[in-house]
């Protein structure tokens, strides 16, 4: 078989596609150490710099030495401690919802979740955006049930596809709040009324949104709760605002429950450690107050997004910290990602696979620790840039 596995690589290296782990150093300040230079970090997702927050580390280093190194089992042994039980309250609280259950990760949150979830009822329909997260998609591979994706953001097309399955046994919509790719936002109030009229579970995976929109950092679902008598379902992560690890499932309590039962994905690996619940204890105690640095990220986004325009760039549809910009080719995409880092700029160049043909970008993460001035660097890096 290892000749086969050097063959696959030899085939992405002819379509020059290889990819390879290269050490970063990561500075508190948003700039990064790589291959000994110092560059402006806009490819993390550390939005709000709490990574490296003082009280971050600290509780974290608390929960150690109080409850150790590791949680020993899993959940449904001995892995649930006192702390497991208060974050998930603290979770719910932040969230809005009766209940919260934290997972290892975003990515095994939903291969794990959706599975579960469309497990319940035979032939559940699954409607999912097409432009959905990896983990998303092998939730949905590994799930029970029809999936029917419907074009991004296009709740017409849902619309559609929901009528057209109105006699399915049940109904699942899955989505991301703020999209990982082109930092666009999903119409939650639209798909509040189509849960409503089609009598449809909501899966909200709000991994980009978590601790940068909505009331008190809560994420988009927070300003749109959920109608009476309707059921929503909100995924999201520590790994990204909120400066740490792991991810939590917020929902009903009999989703709770159900999932506590039903969820191999939580009942089979071990109870995330207390290092880890010491970062997300941290991280909810100072988000809701991180009013200023959220208005600040925004405003660096507008920032961004205006000079880009004047550079003849589409930044798609984006509206958040995230900011694509399509360049065109996949070579054209590379050559200006090496260009940018000549400039003293980190950020990433995504192509397809990962998004269609002719379409190849970069995606620029903001951080509330950027400053005005720093966006003026990477516009004048931009466009110092000669399209080859
Ligand atoms: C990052 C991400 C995940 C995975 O979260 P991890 O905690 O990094 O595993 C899930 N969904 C979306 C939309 C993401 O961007």
């Amino acid at each position: 078989m290892l000749d086969h596995f050097r063959r696959s690589l030899d085939t992405i290296a002819a379509k020059h596609r290889t990819r390879a782990l290269r050490a970063v150093e990561m500075r508190g300040d948003g700039r990064l150490v790589r291959d000994g230079r110092e560059l402006l970090d806009l490819s993390s997702n550390d939005y709000l710099g709490l990574a490296r927050h003082p009280l971050l580390m600290k509780r974290s280093a608390d929960y150690v030495h109080q409850y150790g190194a590791g949680s020993g089992a899993s959940r449904l042994i001995t892995g649930t401690s006192a702390p497991h039980l208060a974050i998930e309250q603290k979770i719910a609280g932040f969230k809005g919802t009766a209940a919260a259950l934290v997972f290892a990760t975003g990515w095994q949150a939903n291969a794990a979740a959706i599975p579960a979830l469309a497990k319940a009822v035979q032939g559940t329909a699954i409607f999912a955006d097409r432009l959905v997260h990896n983990s998303i998609h092998t939730g949905l591979r590994a799930a029970s049930g029809q999936v029917h994706f419907y074009d991004h953001n296009d709740y017409d097309h849902l619309t559609r596809l929901l009528a057209d399955h109105d006699n399915a046994p049940a109904r699942l919509i899955i989505t991301e709040s703020v999209f990982s790719m082109d930092g666009d936002r999903a119409d939650l109030a639209r798909l509040n009324q189509l849960s409503v009229d089609h009598d449809a579970l909501l899966y909200i995976d709000e991994a980009h949104a978590t601790g940068v929109l909505g009331a008190r950092g809560a994420g988009l679902t927070a300003d749109h709760p959920v109608p009476e008598g309707s059921g929503r379902i909100v995924m999201g992560t520590f790994s990204k605002a909120l400066g740490g690890f792991g991810a939590y499932v917020a929902c009903p309590d009999v989703v709770y429950d159900y999932l506590v039962n039903m969820c191999a994905g939580l009942i089979f690996t071990t109870a995330p450690p207390p290092a880890m619940l010491g970062a997300m204890d941290a991280a909810l105690e100072l988000v809701p107050d991180m009013n200023a640095e959220r208005a600040h990220l925004a405003a660096l986004g507008e920032q961004l997004r205006a000079g880009l325009h004047r550079l003849g760039y589409d930044t798609l549809g984006s509206t958040t910290q995230i900011v694509p910009f399509v360049v065109g080719t996949e070579a054209a995409a590379l050559a200006l990602g090496n260009h940018l880092m000549d400039n003293g700029v980190a950020a990433l160049p995504i192509r397809p696979p990962t998004v269609p043909k002719g379409t190849s970008r970069i995606r620029f993460a903001l951080r509330s620790t950027l400053t005005e001035q720093d966006i003026e660097t990477v516009l004048s890096a931009v466009a110092a840039w000669e399209k080859p």
